[in-house]
């Protein structure tokens, strides 16, 4: 008689101890097909580590100042040369201006802006653009360039990223996203995004922002070269950097979008709902330290997202006024929910819709 193991139970075991889940751990909940269980564990772990009925989303705006780039990431459908006619720079001014303009339509509370690398504006043009949205918007959080864009930054004015981050923080930088991470693996990182800088610039810009008081956040692009130990791996350094800073304010797990890129050529395809939800419940798991699991309904479609809410994510992420680089991947989501149809969305999957800021203070509940 074959007798089925429940590869999950030492795990459950360590999850109702409250123990750390270690690297195997990690490979084994990825292994794993019993989904459900999955997601069953990763909503006990958030509840036993203080979470309650409540999904998060915020109001924002989100800007890209350019699209010029010259990283050349594979996965990118997003980046163009300056030579190409559909390429842009805004100014401040031009910023300032759309920013004021979608204002008057929509209440968002922050401003979450990233763009391509581009070789063709200088430290000045940043500093400028960040100052002249503070003071356009002085009470909107500016939640403004992943760590790689920080690090281009550094190429063009010489300085220090300490150095760099000081200056931007000190015209109203509120925050960093969290792009820009991939996957940590030297070798992912060969393959999809040569270009782009080691891993370790990524960890060491962030770590750089908690200390000046600067939160941030972490994300992971899933779904295509890397293999169950490179996302496991992943996890773990960002769970290392938690425990060091402490300022990680929530992870963000980005499906691949192949639509678009190289990939679409050789016939990739996206992610399947159960891998998204996996990934979500195993980070959940892994990430003991890091407070928010967001479920990105731009990428997953708000359905999906609904239910990653009992898989252990705790945020659906925004309202999002515009999107451009995963709809320029092919995301097909709406580009703007309503508020009422997330609210019911999240009600109707049995949590209470929270409005929040970006740091997670509460603005509105729906009970
Ligand atoms: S992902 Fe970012 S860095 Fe890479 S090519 Fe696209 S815009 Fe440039």
């Amino acid at each position: 008689m074959v007798v089925a193991v429940d590869t999950l139970e030492p795990i459950r075991e360590k999850v109702e101890a409250g123990e750390r889940l270690d690297f195997e751990d990690g490979l084994a909940l990825f292994e794993s097909d019993d989904l459900l269980a999955l997601g069953e564990l990763a909503d006990r772990a958030r509840r036993l580590r203080g979470g309650a009925d409540e999904a998060y989303f915020v109001q924002n705006l989100y800007l890209n100042q350019t699209n010029v780039c010259r990283v050349k990431c594979k996965f990118c459908a997003f980046a163009v040369t300056q030579k190409q006619s559909d390429a842009y720079t805004y100014t401040g001014e031009e910023l300032v201006e759309d920013a004021l303009r979608q204002r008057e339509l929509t209440g968002f509370t922050e401003i979450h802006m990233v763009g391509g690398e581009s070789p063709h504006v200088d430290f000045d043009y940043y500093v400028e653009i960040v100052r002249r949205l503070h003071e356009a918007l002085p009470d909107v959080h500016l939640k403004l360039f992943t760590a790689s864009e920080i690090h281009h930054m550094t190429k063009l004015s010489g300085l220090a990223h300490e150095d760099v981050l000081r200056a931007l923080r000190d015209v109203g930088l509120g925050s960093l996203p969290g792009g820009g991470a991939e996957v940590f693996s030297a070798r992912v990182r060969r393959l999809v995004a040569p270009g782009k800088e080691a891993p370790e610039i990524w960890l060491e810009t962030h770590r750089t922002a908690h200390a000046l008081g600067i939160p941030t956040h972490c994300t992971m692009l899933y779904g295509h070269v890397e293999t169950y130990e490179e996302r496991v791996d992943h996890l773990l350094r960002l769970r290392a950097l938690q425990d060091e800073t402490g300022g990680f304010l929530a992870f963000i797990p980005l499906a691949f979008h192949p639509e678009n890129t190289v990939f679409e050529r050789r016939g990739w395809k996206h992610t399947a709902g159960s891998d998204d939800l996996k990934l979500i419940a195993v980070s959940r798991l892994l990430l003991d330290n890091i407070a928010h699991v967001k479920a990105y309904w731009i990428m997953m479609g708000m359905p999906l997202a609904a239910v990653a809410l009992h898989f252990g994510a705790d945020d659906v992420q925004g309202t999002v006024v515009r999107e451009q680089i995963f709809h320029a991947a092919g995301a097909r989501t709406e580009t703007e929910q309503k508020i009422d149809e997330l609210v019911r969305h999240v009600s109707d999957a049995g949590r209470i819709p929270v409005q929040r800021d970006t740091l997670y203070n509460e603005l509105r509940r729906w009970e």
